[in-house]
């Protein structure tokens, strides 16, 4: 596990508000952490729809960075999370205390969050690593 070596990356939704997903790859490509999320501006809400962090990677501030991120110019919206691993119920509540924000486990989708999206996805864009 090396700092140096990690390589962040974000792929952007490819309707507005559409599926994004924050990668953390080693050098050989291999993403050992991923947040995929969708926030609608419009209805100000915000959906995680999937969290990983692979095995040895766990409990190092992994999660919370990447939720940390995800929540940026998002105040006040109201979040929800999909039925998670055992992993990932175990990691809400330290990111609700870390954050203040609640992702009670009742996935709501909006109008615009099910907008079918069109089959080409964004390029994923380098990311520079949010602080620990
Ligand atoms: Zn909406």
């Amino acid at each position: 596990m090396d700092p140096d070596t990690e390589d962040w990356s974000y792929q952007p939704p490819s309707t507005p508000a559409g599926f994004q997903s924050i990668y953390v790859r080693q050098p050989d490509g291999y993403d050992f952490a991923r947040l995929t999320w969708q926030v609608c501006d419009e209805c100000r809400i915000g959906l995680i729809a999937k969290i990983r962090v692979t095995g040895p990677w766990q409990r190092h501030g992994y999660g919370s960075r990447m939720v940390r991120l995800a929540l940026r110019d998002c105040d006040g919206y109201r979040w929800t999370t999909t039925p998670q691993s055992e992993l990932a119920r175990a990691f809400f509540p330290a990111v609700t205390a870390a954050t203040g924000v609640d992702f009670p486990a009742q996935a709501h989708l909006c109008e615009h969050m099910r907008a079918r999206e069109p089959r080409h996805f964004e390029n994923s864009r380098p990311l520079a690593p949010p602080p620990r």
